[in-house]
């Protein structure tokens, strides 16, 4: 991102961003000078949840977010899949959040570089840090790199719209593509793989992706994990959606669902219900009606179990080139969703011309003054207290690691706040020096140059986004770049 953050070397330029920004700060007008101020790093999510609690718990704190893109919400735009829209219905209640007269929205500001934590935490009373996991886990094997091969994270930001990785182009001209991971990310990406085109076109995927999916040769998508069909980390409603994909049909080794039918009966129900249905895909008999649509289906998608990857393959004649992939056959040691995958010696081929690594997302270091667990990679907090740091906290992916869907995050950012809140209360966080808040932060960003975009500006990002999506009836085409992204937020 950073060779696309625009740079205005024109002071006048800033001092009149800000000078318009003036009369819209709080703290200058209505309220009193020493109301608590917190930043809140990212705006996704926990960023946004965060803020709603604290301004809906103290009508005199005053938050303000800080987020590295110049357009909000975080995974909800980049992460969430483009065929689940519902899912992006949270941000009206961002929007909200974001309207309210004691919120302001800093877009284009990379914490840790345009301004470090140390600098937020002179100019605020408490900095919550909600940047998420803009990292993720590598699998650690020979061939990694080739070509061919993706981590499930630059995968969905292609599709997805995500400015860095809209140059990423994957090539989709092999007949199978192996996903490694059973998590809910390794099936949106079966799903964005196997769907018949006409179902994306309506969504607000990229242009560009369509285009490259429109004339993708993948036509087996493979999702293998190195535990077994009770261990999964996908839910239901994602299976069934492969299920019922239109056009696909199921291709399972009944093999490895051994003794699965039997000790059905002792599973939680989630995991039970979860269990039935890929056991029922595996070994029931298809009903004559589903016999015929599998019959005419020209896609398969399956799940492969008890396998970890040890090399990916290439051939001599393209060394460049992923061919397949080498895994090391396991099985299992112990029982239930503890159960550890034991490489048993055997190795398994798989060939393939595509392979997606989505084994999880990584929280990553943003400041080296601010404590971070390299091995948990998660910010070490007490919950949502940085260890050892005062006046700062966490909230999100990066407070808990890269687990758990939108509620969940919104459930512990809602705990962060409330604990910030009680430190104010209980004067463990010292809110009665007042503070600068983002006039603080004001001449830092002048002097580097860095002019951020306001929640209004991304509102004209937006309508020019829905607009240019209307066109094709679809809800919104993604600007895909930084640089047009801030022009549009200015005019
Ligand atoms: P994020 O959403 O990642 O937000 C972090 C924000 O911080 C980002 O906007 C980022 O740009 C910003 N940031 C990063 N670094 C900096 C910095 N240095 N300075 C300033 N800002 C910074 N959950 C569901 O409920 N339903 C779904 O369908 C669903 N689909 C998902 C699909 C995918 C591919 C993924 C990965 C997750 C999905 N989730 C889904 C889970 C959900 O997205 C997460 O629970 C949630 O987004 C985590 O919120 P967060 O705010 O911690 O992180
Ligand atoms: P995840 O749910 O944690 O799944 C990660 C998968 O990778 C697991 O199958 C895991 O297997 C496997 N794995 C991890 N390390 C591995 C390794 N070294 N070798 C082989 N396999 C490895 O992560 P995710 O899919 O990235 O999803 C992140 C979160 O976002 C989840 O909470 C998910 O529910 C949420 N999300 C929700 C939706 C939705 O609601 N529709 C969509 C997308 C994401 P083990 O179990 O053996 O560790």
């Amino acid at each position: 991102m950073s060779g696309q953050k625009a740079i205005f070397p024109k002071a006048r330029a800033l001092r009149s961003f800000w000078a318009s920004r003036r009369h819209v700060v709080r703290g200058l007008g209505s309220h009193s000078a020493s109301n608590p101020r917190v930043c809140v790093v990212g705006g996704g999510p926990a960023g946004f949840y965060t803020a709603q609690h604290l301004l809906k718990g103290r009508q005199d704190v005053e938050v303000d977010i800080y987020e590295r893109l110049p357009v909000p919400f975080g995974l909800v735009r980049f992460g969430v899949a483009p065929d689940h829209p519902e899912v992006k219905n949270v941000i009206s209640t961002f929007t909200q959040t974001a309207r309210q007269a004691r919120c302001g929205f800093y877009g284009n500001i990379h914490v840790g570089k345009d301004v470090s934590v140390d600098e937020l935490l002179r100019a605020y009373h408490a900095v919550v840090l909600s940047y998420g996991a803009e990292g993720n886990r590598t699998m650690g094997i020979p061939g990694e790199n080739l070509d061919g091969v993706y981590s499930a994270k630059d995968f969905v930001g292609w599709y997805n719209g995500l400015p860095s990785n809209r140059e990423l182009n994957p090539r989709l001209d092999c007949e199978t593509a192996v996903i490694l991971g059973q998590g809910n990310v390794a099936l949106d990406i079966a799903r964005i793989l196997l769907s018949p085109i006409d179902l994306l076109k309506k969504t607000d995927i990229t242009q560009r992706s369509l285009d490259v999916l429109a004339h993708s040769k993948v036509r087996r998508v493979l999702i293998v994990g190195r535990r077994g069909p009770m261990q999964v980390a996908c839910t239901i409603k994602e299976v069934r959606e492969m299920v019922n994909l239109p056009d696909t049909r199921p291709e399972m080794l009944p093999a490895e669902f051994q003794g699965v039918t039997e000790a059905l009966k002792v599973l939680p129900r989630p995991r039970k219900r979860l269990t039935e249905l890929m056991a029922r895909t595996a070994l029931e008999a298809p009903t004559e009606e589903e016999l015929e649509r599998r019959r005419k289906a020209s896609r398969v998608w399956g799940f492969r179990f008890f396998l970890s990857p040890l090399e990916v393959l290439a051939t001599t004649s393209d060394p460049a080139r992923v061919t397949g992939i080498r895994l090391a056959v396991n099985r299992l040691e112990g029982s239930g969703e503890g159960a550890r995958a034991v490489p048993t010696g055997e190795v398994e081929d798989v060939a393939c011309g595509l392979l997606i690594s989505s084994i999880g997302y990584k929280s990553l270091a943003i400041d080296a003054a601010v404590p971070f667990d390299p091995r948990r990679a998660i910010v070490p907090n007490t919950m949502g207290r940085v260890q050892e740091a005062a006046g700062l906290y966490c909230s999100g992916w990066v407070k808990t690691g890269p687990v758990g869907v939108i509620a969940t995050t919104m459930n512990n950012s809602f705990d962060t706040a409330r604990t910030l809140m009680e430190d104010m209360d209980s004067g463990v966080l010292d809110v009665s020096a007042a503070k600068p808040g983002s006039l603080g932060v004001r001449p830092l960003l002048e002097e580097r140059g860095v002019r951020p975009v306001t929640f209004s500006g991304w509102e004209k990002i937006d309508a020019e986004e829905t607009r240019r999506g209307k066109a094709d009836g679809k809800p919104r085409e993604k600007l895909l770049d930084v640089g047009e992204m801030l022009h549009l937020s200015r005019t």
